[in-house]
């Protein structure tokens, strides 16, 4: 059953071999942990371990990092390539902290799957189900991890239903918990009839696999308790009544999860998930783009800016921009065009996430993150191609939703912090407004945590203590429709009106009343909290 594809015999071997996924989870779910267990059978680390290792001496090298540490949330986000049986994956890390979700609804943008985790003990949690609205807008395939089964959990049957209800998904059962907590002996897997037990002495073991014939074998009883045999008998009995069949169709259309029960600290159920994630998880995906959609098999070269990063070496003022190749064979030294701007780009140094460590590239395929080291010519929702003048859609920038007045502790720095503040915009982490009337800034997020870390990051980054303070508005709009009538509402609002780091026109508002009463006063006027990055 497991090898039901490839479903796509167009692509070319080296696409149809990549998954792109995210992980999304509650915080404490087990998030890192998997990741390191999926970074270990992927050869790419040693020792599971390192990874949390590796993040902390990386935190250490700033007190910004430091706040990151302290309050347990990852801000920054990247990106993870290895090499698992025939695939490749390619792991995008999601910032975990509900303050983030611009981010993370854009991180969402470059992968074709989501790996759902939660914690067997507290099922699906608040941020969870934030994600996975998330994904559900793009109608991502979820495959879902229910972890610490080795600690007293809930009943696989309730942690079903739970998913089913508040997810609204329908869930299928890819493997069966045997016993829970000290009993916990391991799974049977129901794809491929086989018994997994965990080895409780070495964490970092893969489990014994035993194969089996169906329930009924005799075998079963030499591995498994008598009791734990016969409640193991029924539930899964009720499981294949209750629940629906694996269907790779509704899988990958996002309407079906299979879950996988494990313990990631155990590397139990792991190896399950990643041959899962191989076999459920879909192939590169086309991309939607304006005019026309970009199929991952194009030979000519296309990719999208997701995210930008900025200073990921504190020595040196580099930003990244993170590209997911959306066509191609990309090769090292290619000349691309940057659709915005209509210039032509030279890739010298692309770099390759290799889980190890950063790594120049010297090709990557559609599906593959690269990254881009740039002087800020690269934006969140640039397309890069060959030539053709594509551009790619549905990466999105939300409306902020607080705003305050951004001030430098000394006033005769006031130049330098508007460059670090636009900075700060390129990279997606907030919005800078320049008010028409009166100077100074007004910096819009879309969670409170964010004004500490851009206040952090401003005085390390470039040495400029700064203070945020309230203002009257608490949104901010974008206003469109003809000349005319802009420059009409603008002269008659000039107390409201504010260009963003982009240069468009917004209207900053104090109450729901005002956009109400434009909506009202200004009907051939359109007002926005969502602008289309480009
Ligand atoms: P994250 O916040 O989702 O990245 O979660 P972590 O991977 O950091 O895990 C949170 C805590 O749960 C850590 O103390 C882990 O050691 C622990 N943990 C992770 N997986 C398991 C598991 O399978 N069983 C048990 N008992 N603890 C686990």
């Amino acid at each position: 059953m497991l090898d039901a594809r490839p479903n796509r015999p167009d692509l070319p071997a080296e696409i149809a071999r990549r998954r792109t996924f995210a992980i999304i989870s509650h915080p404490d779910a087990g998030k890192t942990t998997l990741t390191e267990k999926f970074l270990l059978y992927g050869g790419a680390i040693q020792m599971a371990g390192q990874v949390r290792a590796k993040g902390e001496a990386r935190r250490t090298r700033s007190d910004y990092m430091q706040m990151e540490k302290d309050r347990g949330i990852s801000v920054s986000a990247s990106a993870m390539s290895f090499d698992y049986k025939d695939f490749r994956f390619n792991l995008v890390d999601t910032p975990g902290h509900s303050d983030f979700s611009e981010d993370t609804y854009r991180t969402l943008t470059a992968v074709d799957a989501a790996i759902m985790v939660i914690d067997g003990a507290k099922g699906v949690e608040s941020q969870t189900r934030k994600l996975f609205e998330v994904c559900r807008l793009r109608d991502l395939p979820i495959l879902t991890f229910c972890n610490k089964m080795d600690r007293e959990s809930r009943d696989s049957f309730e942690i079903i239903d739970e998913i089913q209800e508040n997810l609204a998904i329908d869930v299928t059962p890819a493997s069966w918990p045997i016993g829970m907590g000290q009993d916990f002996l391991g799974c049977y897997d129901l794809l491929r009839d086989r018994l997994e037990l965990m080895d409780r002495a070495d964490r970092n073991r893969v489990a014994e696999s035993i194969e089996i014939e169906g329930l009924d074998d005799p075998k079963l009883a030499e591995h498994v308790p008598a009791q734990l045999l016969e409640k193991l008998r029924e539930e899964v009995e009720m499981a294949r009544e209750l629940l629906p069949a694996l269907d790779l169709q509704a899988v990958q259309e996002g309407h079906l999860t299979p879950i996988w029960f494990g313990s990631a600290i155990n590397s139990f159920g792991v190896k399950e998930l990643m041959d899962g994630i191989g076999a459920y998880a879909p192939e590169p995906q086309p991309a939607r783009a304006e005019p026309r959609q970009i199929a991952p098999e194009e030979s000519r070269v296309s990719g999208f800016v997701f995210k930008v990063q900025a200073n990921m070496d504190p020595k040196h003022r580099d930003r990244v921009a993170f590209v997911r190749l959306a066509s191609g064979h990309f090769r090292r030294g290619m000349k691309l065009l940057h659709v915005r701007s209509k210039k032509p780009m030279t890739v010298s140094a692309p770099v390759l996430f290799l889980a190890s460590d950063r790594e120049l590239a010297e090709e990557a395929w559609a599906g593959d993150i690269i990254g881009i080291p740039n002087h800020g010519q690269l934006r969140i929702g640039d397309t890069l191609t060959e030539g053709e003048a594509l551009r790619v859609t549905g990466i999105p920038s939300f409306a902020p939703e607080l705003l305050q007045a951004a001030r430098a502790g000394d006033p005769m720095k006031a130049k330098h912090l508007e460059k670090a503040l636009m900075q700060f915009a390129e990279e997606g982490a907030a919005k800078v407004f320049k008010p028409v009337v009166g100077s100074g800034f007004i910096v819009g997020v879309v969670g409170a945590l964010q004004f500490d870390v851009l206040a952090s990051r401003i005085e390390l980054e470039y040495g400029l203590p700064v203070r945020f303070e309230p203002t009257q508005f608490t949104s901010a709009r974008w206003v469109s429709g003809d000349k005319a009538t802009l420059e009409r509402f603008a002269n008659a609002n000039k107390q409201h009106m504010a260009t963003d780091n982009d240069g468009d026109m917004v209207y900053l508002t104090r109450l729901q009343w005002d956009i109400d009463r434009v909506a009202r006063d200004w009907p051939d006027l359109r007002l926005s909290d969502t602008k289309e990055m480009q």
